[in-house]
Parts: structure tokens; sequence; C-alpha cells
């Protein structure tokens, strides 16, 4: 089997580790995500990741926190390094070469992020996953994940929701609610579809990175993307 793209940014929330539990990770949800990921690895995909902290910390919530949000933002950013090392293990213990970059400098559990070692690891085959972020408070880590796929020329941006693509509403919501299996960037923004923060949303579209929304829970579909089959929503033009 083929892959469609070459090289891929996969974009996970911190929130997805959570599995059916209220806090931090689910160890089963992690080997599942290994697994997956090892099997694009395989096709010869060249895969860097961005994992959100939401299952830990969001700095946002100054108001509940009473934490000032410049520094709650650095928590947060933190909490997606606890997530990276997670996974970073996950991926480890299922046979895949890894590497944890940081945009925090933390000598002693990543490597600092350098964008062309980070290119050098991809070439060989190496699963790069980038924490904390961007580095900087007031951003997402959607924000993070466009920016590294630009940054390393990926082909395509991968976010695994809980959802399976893009619908005209909240599927959790409205049940008369349909997915789009593609849609141009201009008309996410006529339509007021919120696929990512306009921060990051915009990065792709000005770059003409291609998103695609997935269902990442479901067995099997990181590599349908991958191989080009019918799955999520492919947001381009
Ligand atoms: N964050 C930040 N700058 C970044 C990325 C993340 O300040 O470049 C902080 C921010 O507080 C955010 C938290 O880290 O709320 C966790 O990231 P995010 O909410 O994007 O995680 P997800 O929703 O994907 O789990």
């Amino acid at each position: 089997m083929l892959p469609k793209y070459k090289r891929i940014l996969l974009k996970l929330s911190g929130e997805s580790l959570m599995g059916d539990k209220n806090f931090g990770m689910d160890s089963a949800v992690i080997s599942q995500y290994a697994q997956s990921i090892k099997s694009i690895v395989e096709l010869g995909v060249q895969v860097a990741i961005v994992i959100g902290g939401g299952n830990i910390y969001r700095g946002m919530n100054e108001a509940e926190t009473g934490i000032e949000r410049a520094h709650g933002d650095y928590m947060g950013m933190l909490a997606t390094v606890i997530n990276g090392m997670a996974l970073q293990a996950g991926l480890e213990k299922a046979g895949v070469y890894t590497r944890l970059q940081s945009a925090i400098k933390m000598e002693q559990i990543a490597e600092p992020y350098i964008r062309r070692r980070a290119i050098r690891h991809l070439e060989k085959g190496r699963v790069v996953i980038f924490g904390a972020g961007t580095g900087n408070p007031y951003f997402t880590t959607d924000t993070a994940g466009s920016l590294r796929a630009i940054e390393i020329n990926a082909d395509v941006i991968l976010k695994g929701t809980r959802v399976d693509g893009i619908y005209t509403a909240d599927p959790e919501k409205d049940p008369t609610a349909t997915k789009y299996e593609t849609i141009t960037f201009q008309e996410c923004l006529s339509k007021n579809l919120r696929v990512m923060d306009m921060t990051a949303f915009t990065l792709c579209m000005e770059n003409k990175l291609p998103i695609i929304v997935f269902d990442m829970n479901r067995t099997g579909n990181l590599k349908r993307v991958v191989t080009g089959e019918n799955v999520g929503t492919v947001v381009n033009g």
C-alpha cells in the first residue's frame, strides 16, 4: 500500500489521551495511538507530532485558576511535554524510534527545537514529537502544529479528534448535522466553522497547508487517511 503523503504532522489534543478518564492519561489510549503511528511509519511515512496539554493544564482560564494568563500558559506548555514524554514512551515500547524536541529548553529530557535537526530525524525514519507548543504564551498547540508543519514542509496536517470530520453543525448537539468530505478555507470562514483557532487556521490558509480532520480513536483510521482513503474532512484550496 503506497502512502499518499510523504511527510505529515499529526496534531493530537491532550484531552484525547484521557480516554474515559477525567484527568491525566489512559495507558490503553497511548498504546493504541502508538500502534496506529507505527503502522504508518512502516509504510515509510515521515511522522512529526504535536500534542496538546489540555488533559493536565490549560492556561487560558485566569478567572478560574487565579493564575495570570502568561504564567498559566507556561504551565500548559510544560503539560504538553509530559504528554510528549508519555507518547514517546508508548512509541518506543512499540519499537518505534523517536526524538522529543522542546520549544522550552530542558536538556535532560528533550532536545531543544532545532528545525534542521528535526528534518534530519524525519529523514532517518524517526518520529519527532514537538513539545512545549510554540514556546510562547497566548498561543495554542494547534498553532504550534501548523507552524511546525509549515517549517518542516509537511504535506498535510492531520488533526486527530473525537469526531470524524467537519460538520454543518455540532454533531454531538444537532442530529441533522451532515459531514463535509472536502471544504475550502474560505468556506470554513464564511460558514463560521471552527476547525482550529484563528491563528492556527490562518497559518495553514496562507501557506496552503491542507488540514484533514479525522477520528483518531477509530482503529486503522490514521492509516486510511495517509493512504488517501476518504476519511474525515479535507480542508484545502
Ligand atoms: N500553550 C501556550 N503556547 C503554545 C501552546 C500551548 O501557551 O504555543 C499553553 C496554553 O495555556 C494551552 C496549554 O498550553 O491552553 C495546552 O495546550 P492546548 O490547550 O492547545 O492543548 P489541547 O487543547 O490540544 O489539549
